[in-house]
């Protein structure tokens, strides 16, 4: 370690307190992926107490010229969250800035530190009476901090929007440590550029988001959720027009699956009971949730027209509606297990994208076929959330051979067969996972290079020093 380096430490145990800045022992849980492909070498963990601390850290590493991994649960797909293997860069842990600082009730709004768990804020809104509707499977770990630095999706878009339609403020540490207070929670604020959008979704590489105001809703009365049967993906989309028309604003979840998908699910979970599982007439299923401000009765009223008109258009053969929360939950439990199952099946490739929902089931169609057509054997783990245009078209190793020289000899050109086929259909390369370290080139070849051009004259102008994530997003 040169003397810059100890130095820097010995500040930053000043400024975090010596029990907050991590050196030695087991750091994997900070220093390696959520998928188990990357490993780094932080030059130390920092955890901060308050937004002071973030801003005194920053201010420190920017003196000595040192990169900044901002890190929430590190629960991110897309490799931004852990340190390179150069032992030279620090990681940012939020994980102690977790209060909930305020709850305004009549302006229907949360203000909360980055590090807060998703499911933790969940759970304080709901004790208040409200609903915060962001939810992923992986809430148990992930924080609002992370969230909103991704721009997460999660299961409930078709209704409340990615994570950036729910912030309504943020607090920033900026890269060279100063903080800028925006969480007022207006609605309404046309005064300049948009710095909060820009922070969202900006994965680390601009500043380090301490706190958020984000908006709150009324909890639903009722809740129904159903599973349904349909003869193609065709129908699903036909499905989802009618559930627009039928459900309005009370469509709050719309999920797709096909039934290779599934089938792993059923092999892998056998306790999980899969409705519809191995029915040739139903190649996909979807998921269906509905909310309601009125009664459960009303819901599943409503519920059971759409249901009608489908079954009499033909776009839904068999369907089931939960009769409780507990069938709900293990519907989506359903859902939510297909990633676990497809890990159970062994290695594969993974693909996050969004199509325009109209084109879907032509993207599917070709690229299926272009996949089978290329590589005989090839599995294909279609399934994702229909009603914002995004699947998981993942591709597993065909079921004969090795695994492991599968993803090394092909999957750069599977990724490069199903990322020009998304760009053929107006597509986008990431829909919610972002960009991180894994898809930097395809940010490279697929964006514009207007586009591109902007973005690095953002970064530039903001970071000039480039210690914020470097070489995630974008490379210097
Ligand atoms: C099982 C599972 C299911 C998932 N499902 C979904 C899903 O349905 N939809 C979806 O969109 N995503 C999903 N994800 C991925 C999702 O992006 C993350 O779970 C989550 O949003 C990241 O939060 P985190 O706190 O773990 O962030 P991290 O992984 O710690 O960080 C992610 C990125 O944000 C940056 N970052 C983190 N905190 C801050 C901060 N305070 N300030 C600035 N930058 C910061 C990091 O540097 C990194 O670039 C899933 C992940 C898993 C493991």
């Amino acid at each position: 370690m040169t003397l810059t380096m100890t130095a820097l430490i010995d500040q930053l145990r000043t400024i975090v307190g010596d029990a907050h800045v991590l050196t030695e022992g087991d750091l994997t849980a900070w220093e390696q992926d959520w998928r188990k492909r990357v490993r780094g070498k932080a030059l130390a963990v920092v955890r901060p107490g308050d937004t002071a601390q973030v801003a005194a850290v920053v201010k420190a590493c920017a003196a000595a010229g040192t990169a900044i991994v901002a890190q929430g649960g590190n629960t991110g797909l897309a490799v931004g969250s852990t340190p390179d293997a150069s032992g030279t860069q620090i990681v940012l842990s939020l994980q102690r800035m977790n209060a909930i600082r305020t709850i305004d009730a009549a302006n229907l709004t949360v203000t909360v530190e980055a590090g807060c768990i998703l499911q933790t804020l969940q759970e304080q809104a709901e004790k208040a009476g409200f609903l915060f509707p962001l939810s992923l499977a992986a809430e148990g770990s992930c924080t609002i901090g992370g969230n909103l630095a991704t721009n997460a999706g999660g299961t409930q878009v078709v209704r409340y929007g990615n994570t950036r339609d729910l912030c309504l403020g943020l607090e920033v540490v900026t890269p060279q440590g100063e903080i800028w207070e925006g969480t007022s929670g207006l609605r309404k604020d046309n005064t300049g550029y948009d710095l909060r959008d820009l922070l969202i979704g900006s994965e680390g590489t601009l500043g380090i988001i301490t706190a958020a105001t984000m908006k709150l809703y009324p909890m639903p009365v009722a809740q129904l959720t159903a599973w349904a049967a349909l003869p193609s993906l065709d129908h699903a989309v036909t499905l989802l027009g009618l559930a627009h028309k039928h459900l309005g604003a009370g469509l709050t979840g719309f999920e797709v699956m096909g039934q290779f998908a599934l089938s792993l699910v059923g092999k892998h979970m056998p306790q999980l009971r899969v409705p519809f599982l191995g029915d040739a007439a139903a190649p996909y299923c979807a998921l269906l949730e509905i909310s309601d401000n009125e009664s459960e009765d009303h819901a599943r009223a409503r519920f059971e027209a759409l249901l009608e008109t489908a079954f009499e258009d033909g776009c839904v053969t068999d369907a089931v509606v939960a009769e409780n929360l507990t069938q709900a939950h293990q519907l989506w439990h359903i859902r939510e297990s297909i990633p676990l199952a497809q890990a159970e099946e062994g290695l594969n490739i993974k693909h996050d994208i969004s199509i325009g929902v109209s084109r879907i089931p032509a993207f599917v169609a070709e690229t299926d076929a272009l996949l089978q057509r290329e590589i005989p054997g090839v599995r294909l783990v279609n399934f994702g959330h229909l009603g914002d245009g995004n699947l998981h078209y993942n591709v597993q190793a065909p079921a004969e051979g090795d695994a492991k020289a599968f993803l090394r000899d092909e999957e750069e050109r599977v990724n490069t067969l199903v990322y020009d086929a998304v760009e053929k259909f107006g597509g986008s390369f990431s829909a919610e996972h972002g960009v991180g370290e894994l898809k930097v080139h395809k940010l490279e070849k697929h964006k514009s290079p207007v586009a591109l051009g902007m973005m690095r004259a953002i970064k530039r102008g903001l970071d000039p020093q480039n210690i914020m994530n470097p070489g995630r997003v974008l490379r210097a």
